[in-house]
């Protein structure tokens, strides 16, 4: 029987598409390697990975394996999408219900990310509009609102995420997700997030995060 531990960091900016990120894709690829995990997922503001950079990277750095995704910003929450690869997900002005119906007809992922970061309330209908998953631990995720997003996922019955969301090298390896396999691709990706197949990680300490779903 195989048992492989399998570390992907689904929340990771690079400087070619997002403005706050001081590293680019290769060097955040680089510092994902020295960090021991075994894929990360690009997901920067409003922008998709272009597939010919994807390609050469996934080429250059296997078994390393690059995943493309998004973060977008709707109605004051930022949201994290991946094993979607659609143009008319770059926008800046979605509306989180329909951006959610999008999400549900194409078949991708979309989790919260770093909740309670800007407000004291969750700004965006997902009582309503439940996103698959919620992210309870990033360097960007206020720790004392940990208690808040473990009742939160448990009522919605949603799994909780740890990722970096680094926007410079040094804080790849933070925070992950352990996998038992590496997906082979976007859609499959997608799938075992949707199915919970996955537990919280980190390289900082024991954060005591279990996913019931
Ligand atoms: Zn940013
Ligand atoms: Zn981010």
């Amino acid at each position: 029987m195989k048992s492989h531990t399998i570390k992907i960091d689904l929340h990771v900016h690079s400087s070619e598409r997002s403005n706050c990120a001081v590293a680019t894709a290769e060097e955040q690829v680089r510092a994902a390697v020295a960090a021991g995990l075994d894929a990360i997922v690009f997901t920067d503001h409003h922008r998709l990975v272009d597939a010919n950079q994807l390609n050469d990277l996934n080429a250059r750095y296997a078994p390393f394996r690059i995943f493309g995704g998004i973060e977008i910003t709707a109605q004051g929450e930022d949201f994290i999408l991946c094993g979607l690869n659609d143009a008319a997900l770059e926008n800046r002005a979605w509306n989180y219900a329909d951006l959610w119906q999008f999400v549900q007809q194409k078949n991708g992922f979309l989790a919260l990310a770093h909740p309670f970061r800007y407000h004291q309330q969750i700004a965006a209908d997902i009582a309503r509009f439940p996103p698959h998953a919620i992210e309870i631990c990033s360097t960007n995720t206020p720790p004392r609102a940990a208690p808040e997003i473990q009742e939160i996922a448990a009522s919605l019955k949603i799994s909780l995420l740890c990722n970096s969301d680094a926007h410079a090298p040094e804080r790849l390896g933070s925070y992950y997700n352990i996998f038992d396999e590496l997906p082979p691709d976007d859609a499959s990706l997608a799938a075992a997030l949707k199915a919970g197949r996955f537990q919280c990680g980190s390289g900082f300490k024991n954060i005591g995060v279990k996913n019931t779903a």
